[in-house]
């Protein structure tokens, strides 16, 4: 195999702003004890791939599958109790927040995203071409509504989208905020939904509400199939008829479609885990915060942010078998890392590793 690497000037350039960008993604690190992603410690009950097994075998795949994705999307509909019309899907929610962004955003157009936000959303917004403005967060990184609604009079976005409950905060955007920042704008409102179901509340009761307002959810963390690669959109008809002009023939494939549907089926047994998660959460929230100089941000996901008074946490806990999240150099989060509610001995692990690293007895 050549490990030859073709000189520039033989290549065709990339497109100029593109030319800096490094790939997005976590380290994909064999380690131990992996709490860096924000998946669900469990697979998957053995029901659902009993159940998908079957259903995988009875599918037409020499034939394109179901380019409107109805089974799912009825399935969806059905379990949110809104028309079909207002239910779309795609490979991940971070395609579907790619989707939004080539519909909405693009050349001359803003996304406003907070800061800190989804670390995707701004390589979504330059890959889109699309300006990417930054709502500030208070220190305890919450928005407030005077800053929001500054925010959006300044930039003037056509998209706004929100993490509730924030990555890598955990911290939640209050609902009132999600109003004002809608009324005061003409701006698409997205709310990124990934860990609303280990959240205290959700912003379904606003679908309603707000006519410029979405909701994305995802299959990869509380549904444990982020080897799917499966999200969805809640929102108003004419989003999912716009949408339509931007997604890729046929992107959702047979399996993808399947998984999801047998997921709905069983969503009770799929998310059976949600409570002991959120135990778990508070059961290692509380163990890190007996530790010298570190502190936890309250978290409505299924992640704590960690800030530790200490250089080389990151690396430190990998040499310990611990696989976290850095953010230590990341704007507003120094010396913070973001650390996934696994199981309780992963967790235990998690902490001894700590302890070690600052020379804490436990
Ligand atoms: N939104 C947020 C806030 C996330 O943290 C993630 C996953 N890291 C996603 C969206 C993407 O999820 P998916 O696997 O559905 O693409």
């Amino acid at each position: 195999v050549s490990t030859r690497r073709t000189p520039v000037s033989e290549r065709v350039p990339v497109r100029e702003d593109l030319a800096a960008v490094q790939p997005y993604g976590a380290p994909q690190v064999d380690a131990p004890v992996r709490l860096n992603t924000n998946e669900t410690p469990y697979p998957p009950p053995p029901s659902f791939v009993a159940n998908l097994r079957e259903r995988i075998g009875t599918l037409d795949l020499h034939r394109y599958p179901d380019r409107e994705h109805g089974m799912l999307r009825a399935a969806l509909a059905h379990r949110f109790g809104l028309g079909y019309d207002r239910v779309w899907a795609a490979n991940g929610s971070n395609e579907i927040l790619a989707q939004l962004h080539q519909a909405y955003g693009g050349p001359g157009r803003t996304v406003l995203g907070t800061r800190p936000g989804f670390a995707a959303l701004p390589t979504i917004a330059r890959t889109t071409a699309t300006a990417h403005a930054e709502l500030p967060l208070d220190d305890a990184y919450r928005v407030d509504v005077d800053t929001a609604v500054e925010a959006v009079t300044a930039h003037r976005p056509h998209l706004v989208c929100l993490a509730r409950p924030n990555n890598p905060t955990g911290v939640s955007v209050a609902l009132e905020v999600v109003r004002a920042l809608h009324d005061a704008s003409e701006a698409l409102i997205v709310l990124d939904e990934a860990y609303a179901e280990f959240a205290a509340d959700d912003a379904l009761p606003l679908l309603g509400e707000l006519p410029r307002l979405v909701i994305t959810r995802t299959f990869s963390k509380a549904f444990r199939l982020a080897g799917v690669r499966l999200g969805y959109l809640l929102g108003p008809e004419w989003v999912v008829d716009d949408l339509h002009k931007v997604r890729l023939p046929y992107h959702l494939d047979a399996m993808t479609q399947t998984a999801g549907v047998v997921a709905c089926e069983l969503a009770d047994e799929v998310t059976g885990h949600i409570g002991a998660i959120v135990a778990e959460r508070e059961r290692l929230a509380g163990r890190l915060r007996q530790l010298p100089g570190v502190t936890v941000s309250p978290s409505d996901a299924n992640f704590l942010l960690v800030h530790v008074a200490a250089d080389g946490v990151f690396d430190g806990l990998l040499a310990r078998g611990v696989l976290v999240r850095d953010f230590s150099s990341a704007p507003g989060l120094q010396g913070c890392v973001r650390i996934t509610v696994g199981t309780a001995e992963e967790c235990d692990a998690a902490v001894a590793a700590l302890a070690d690293l600052l020379g804490s007895e436990l």
